[in-house]
């Protein structure tokens, strides 16, 4: 039996074994599903077939397995759900477009990168494709400059707002390699699955603004949001699944508890809960789910005053 009201998720993107920047997010995820006696889902993001790794989503699920954070329900895969993100392109047709220019053009265009690095896209072929170019990516359209701003309420970051011609500008849906973009498949998945509460790395603060304007565009529910902390090396910059350590090796977990254990007090040390040492799993959980709990009252607590 499934809780409704509440339906969390952890989203990896199989390209490379889970890292310990990875396992905050998962960690974080499934105490907040946990402490609201909620519902876990767990998708495999493969919807980039480039970047993905073969066996890293299997290595990601046995090792979430191992820690202890079962999912309620069939793991999904992107890779497996292409005509849901075809038939919500289809659906919204009206707000897209197709577009000829390359990464080059638009980064010629200098109005600068939105912070996950994609150049700012200036609207070049909104009105059609120049002559002789054909479609390499489809877009959406975004609001004029002044009807443009997105916000939304941050349960971890707080207030949070975007102008979209600011900060992307018309972004793609559908990529020039042929794949779906993110951005179009985490929101139709969200939808799909019921995801009423989203709980991911700071790192995907800045797309939830364009996420928002494709559920409204949709017609689909906007879920509540909650970014965590990226973990990052000692030169600041953000662990990825090619650079990052290891969360944990696989083979340790399997043993005893000990190196399980411990992966999971860095991480939830690391999101601020202070836990002591825990002598198994169960007692790891046990004392982790309220600790959440009262974490995140003691800060919408100091958020009100
Ligand atoms: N697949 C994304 C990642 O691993 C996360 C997507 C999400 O949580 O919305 O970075």
């Amino acid at each position: 039996q499934l809780n409704q009201s509440y339906i969390g998720r952890f989203a990896p993107s199989p390209t490379g074994p889970l890292h310990a920047g990875s396992l905050v997010a998962a960690l974080a995820s499934y105490l907040d599903a946990r402490a609201h006696h909620g519902t876990w889902l767990v998708r495999i993001e493969d919807i980039d077939e480039g970047r993905s790794v073969p066996g890293a989503a299997e290595g990601i699920l046995a090792l979430l397995d191992a820690l202890g954070m079962h999912a309620d329900g069939e793991v999904v895969w992107q890779s497996s759900r292409k005509h849901l993100y075809q038939a919500a392109a289809d659906r919204i047709a009206a707000h897209t477009y197709p577009c000829g220019c390359n990464r080059r053009e638009i980064a010629d265009s200098r109005l600068g990168v939105a912070p996950d690095g994609a150049a700012i896209y200036p609207g070049t072929c909104r009105h059609g494709l120049r002559e002789g170019r054909s479609m390499r990516s489809l877009r959406l359209r975004v609001p004029e400059p002044g009807y443009d701003v997105i916000g939304f309420h941050d349960r971890f970051a707080g207030e949070v707002t975007q102008r979209l011609n600011g900060e992307s500008g018309d972004f793609v849906l559908k990529r020039a390699d042929g794949f779906w973009a993110y951005q179009l498949a985490v929101v139709v998945d969200d939808a799909e699955q019921g995801v009423t509460d989203v709980v991911r790395g700071a790192d995907l603060l800045d797309s939830t603004p364009r996420q928002i304007f494709l559920q409204r565009v949709l017609g689909v529910p906007t879920p509540r949001y909650l970014h965590v902390p990226v973990v990052r090396n000692e030169n600041g910059e953000k662990l990825s699944k090619q650079t990052g350590a290891l969360a944990v090796a696989p083979g340790d977990v399997q043993s005893d508890d000990t190196a399980a254990v411990a992966a999971l007090l860095q991480a939830a040390r690391f999101l601020g809960l202070p836990l002591e040492q825990a002598a198994s799993l169960d007692a790891f959980w046990r004392a982790a789910i309220p600790a959440w709990s009262r974490l995140l009252a003691a800060r919408e607590g100091a958020g009100r005053g």
